[in-house]
């Protein structure tokens, strides 16, 4: 079962991809923890990336999905796995289920976290990670790039049918029941 997590910044994509993984035993691909990693690391991806996350855009089509193609061919993901911040453009939706496609899989649901924008910046702001993006002008950015370049990846899976819309507010657990149910319709 492969699964999008979708959702702005804040929306808690991160929280609910842990409990999703272990209540399902699904592997967890975050594209955002790679480029963390990436740059902890002083990689040569690190180095390319750094300033791209930085100031909130969204490193290119091309790089990100090099980077997932390469990255789900290991075994832990033919079982499945919940992709979270991937796709985040049309472009990389399409290319993604070209690739599945490939493998003899898809997309099976798309999970679509709702939280209002005031609570949204309120979440990021007090998560203190400390993460170089998290800043007030940062976060309005991240929100601004999402509604322009991310959102229409949701009319994109709607036509497909596998949008379910999940209420992100209220408590981890009251949020990951409501994903659970949805899970358990498909
Ligand atoms: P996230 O942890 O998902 O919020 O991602 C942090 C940052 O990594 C984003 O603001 C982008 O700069 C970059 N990033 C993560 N995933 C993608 C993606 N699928 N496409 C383009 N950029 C991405």
């Amino acid at each position: 079962m492969n699964i999008i997590l979708f959702g702005p910044p804040g929306a808690g994509k991160g929280t609910q991809a842990d409990r999703i993984i272990n209540h399902y035993s699904l592997a967890h691909l975050s594209t955002g923890n790679m480029f963390r990693s990436a740059i902890h690391n002083k990689t040569p991806l690190g180095v390319k990336v750094s300033s791209i996350l930085a100031s909130g855009e969204l490193v290119s089509d091309d790089i990100v999905v090099a980077l997932v193609k390469e990255e789900t061919e290991k075994d832990i993901y033919t079982n499945g796995c919940v992709f979270d911040g991937f796709p985040r453009t049309v472009a990389q939706s399409v290319t993604f289920d070209a690739m599945l496609s490939e493998r003899g899989q898809k997309v099976d649901l798309l999970l679509s976290l709702t939280v209002d924008n005031h609570e949204l910046i309120n979440r990021i702001l007090s998560r203190g990670q400390g993460r170089s993006d998290d800043t007030e002008e940062g976060i309005k950015h991240r929100l601004e790039v999402y509604n322009n370049e991310t959102k229409p990846v949701l009319d994109y899976y709607q036509e497909k049918g596998i949008v379910v819309e999940i209420n992100g507010t209220g408590s981890v657990d009251d949020v990951f029941n409501r994903i659970k149910d949805s899970i358990s319709a498909i």
